[in-house]
């Protein structure tokens, strides 16, 4: 999807308004997480002395499971972005193609800039017992907090031989 600029090429008065829907093509590179809905993305593009100033706004919704407790979990996002234009982009701008924006390339590098490393269902979430794996937030499970660490266990024999045990 490509926001043509070509009616604000010449004119610095006018301001390009748009609202654009656009899918996020999120690859292998964030397979943990799924986007099934368009993103929407809004703003306006002014013609300044600078280059093609963009401000808008992305919404949108991707999926993805917490890293704890592995239940599937909607992340909204909600970002603002600003952002300088140019036909031949330098280290403070974006390149235009023919006078027009990539969209999906926008939403695209916002969107992932925003992900979480490690999504969580809750800022609280217990995860799952590393023992039987049961979701510690649907109810406790019976392993003990005294199950003894098998990193251990050749230390607490040793220790009963020494004992005569
Ligand atoms: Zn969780
Ligand atoms: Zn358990």
């Amino acid at each position: 999807m490509y926001l043509d600029l070509i009616s604000i090429k010449n004119d610095k008065k006018v301001i390009l308004e748009f609202v654009e829907k656009v899918y996020l093509q999120l690859g292998e590179d964030y397979s943990n997480f799924k986007s099934n809905k368009p993103f929407l993305v809004s703003g306006t593009v002014q013609n300044t002395e600078n280059g093609f100033y963009l401000k808008g706004e992305i919404t949108g919704q991707v999926a993805t499971k917490c890293s704890l407790c592995l239940k599937e979990i909607n992340l909204n996002l909600n970002l603002t972005v600003e952002r300088l234009y140019k036909n031949v982009a330098d280290e403070d701008s974006f390149p235009l193609v023919d006078f027009k924006i990539n969209l999906d390339e926008l939403v695209f590098e916002e969107a992932v800039l925003n992900l979480p490393l490690k999504p969580v269902c809750h800022h609280e979430c217990k995860g799952l017992c590393p023992i039987c794996g049961q979701n510690l937030n649907e109810r406790e499970c019976s392993c003990s907090s005294e199950e003894i660490d098998i990193r251990l266990l050749p230390l607490k024999e040793f220790l009963e031989k020494q004992k005569g045990v």
